[in-house]
């Protein structure tokens, strides 16, 4: 079996060098915050080129700090999309605001028309939406000229949900480079990822940078003293030890990736009905996911896949926005969410891990083109 993902298979990659990390970790004898975290932190900040970063606990609950810290909140909206993990919508929600989702374009993330449409229809007598978050989907920056342009004359603060795009670039700059602060996540499948949960968020505002720290540790600016209410978010030593030794490895990491994704493009061209990943102008995507569009034969796709022992997943199968926890409550656009509705029926994530061998990629090849026909 050729699995969609294989985060054992990273550890193994450089088992002796996290090995290693743990055993510093655990002999250390320190493990809440500390140095291990401040060195992830500093380097994660200079990978990204940004003044500060700032660890925590989750990718949601990076999505979360940096809400709070940009003080959104109760009666507050925030405009985003329908098509990603659940975790950005439920994350709004839990920094107590009111999330508003719009349709996606042809590159899976947030279509900028939407966005216009959706504060062109704004009620005059509610409350001017706050911010933005896009989410570079899939390792696809979304269209972030567009959206930064719309953001600023909207007076929309711009948070970045770059959970599955560490590193990727639109017109030479980095996704995350575009906002206000953007939030990563370190879940173990995402491009750079813990063995463990972990989340990361980055910005070049100082003022922020020290109200995150704050709030992820119970608003403590000193010890035992909440200067502001906070809560408990930190990233453990032993995570932030065992990332330092991937974020070494990340650029080579997604080299590979860029590499599997061409070699599928290359040899799954010309399939009729099979619609492969396009690249946003400008756009060097790091291919988080493979992302095939199988249009209505899709679960006939994954199926046969299966049965020939080829893993597959479906990111996402049920739209955030029909999921029973939001059917009905949650605000839409204009017109709908019909690309993201459409999506979730149509897509098919391939296996893509920077440790599968070309054998394995050129296997999936042949067993999509034989089951296509
Ligand atoms: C994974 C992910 C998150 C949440 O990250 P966790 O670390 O699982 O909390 C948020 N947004 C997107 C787009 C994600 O892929």
């Amino acid at each position: 079996m050729i699995p969609q993902t294989n985060p054992k298979a990273a550890y193994l990659a450089q088992r002796d060098a996290i090995d290693a990390a743990i055993r510093r970790v655990l002999e250390a004898g320190w493990y809440i915050q500390g140095e291990e975290v401040a060195a992830f932190e500093q380097e994660f900040a200079a990978y990204t080129g940004s003044r500060h970063a700032i660890a925590v606990a989750s990718g949601t609950d990076a999505l979360i700090v940096a809400l709070r810290g940009l003080g959104i909140g109760p009666g507050d909206s925030v405009i985003t999309v329908s098509h990603t993990a659940v975790a950005t919508v439920a994350a709004v929600e839990l920094a107590g605001a009111t999330p508003v989702l719009v349709d996606i374009d042809e590159y899976w993330t947030m279509a900028p028309a939407a966005l216009e449409a959706v504060l062109k229809d704004w009620p005059a007598q509610a409350p001017k939406p706050r911010a933005v978050i896009p989410v570079h989907l899939y390792g696809q920056p979304a269209a972030m000229t567009e959206i930064s342009a719309i953001a600023e004359r909207h007076d929309l603060i711009l948070l970045e949900d770059n959970a599955q795009a560490h590193g990727a670039t639109l017109d030479g700059r980095m996704v995350g480079r575009w906002g206000k602060a953007a939030a990563y996540s370190l879940y173990p499948t995402k491009n750079l990822g813990a063995i463990g949960d972990g989340g990361i968020i980055t910005t070049d505002d100082d003022t922020l940078a020290e109200t995150l720290r704050a709030l992820r540790e119970y608003g403590w600016r000193e010890r035992y003293i909440s200067g502001i209410a906070g809560m408990n978010s930190r990233l453990d030593p032993l995570q932030a030890a065992i990332l330092r030794v991937k974020l070494g490895n990340l650029q080579a990491d997604t080299a590979r990736r860029q590499a599997i994704a061409a070699r599928y493009s290359a040899g799954l061209a010309g399939l009729d009905g099979l619609t492969l990943p396009a690249v946003r102008p400008g756009a060097a995507p790091v291919y988080h996911l493979y992302v095939v569009d199988a249009g209505a034969r899709r679960d006939e796709l994954q199926a046969k896949l299966k049965e020939r022992g080829v893993g597959t997943l479906i990111h996402y199968p049920v739209p955030v926005h029909l999921q029973p926890a939001y059917k009905g409550r949650v605000a839409l656009g204009p017109g709908g969410l019909p690309r993201t509705e459409r999506a979730a029926k149509s897509v098919l994530s391939l296996p893509l891990y920077p440790q599968l061998s070309d054998a394995d990629v050129d296997t999936v090849i042949a067993t999509v083109r034989q089951v296509w026909g």
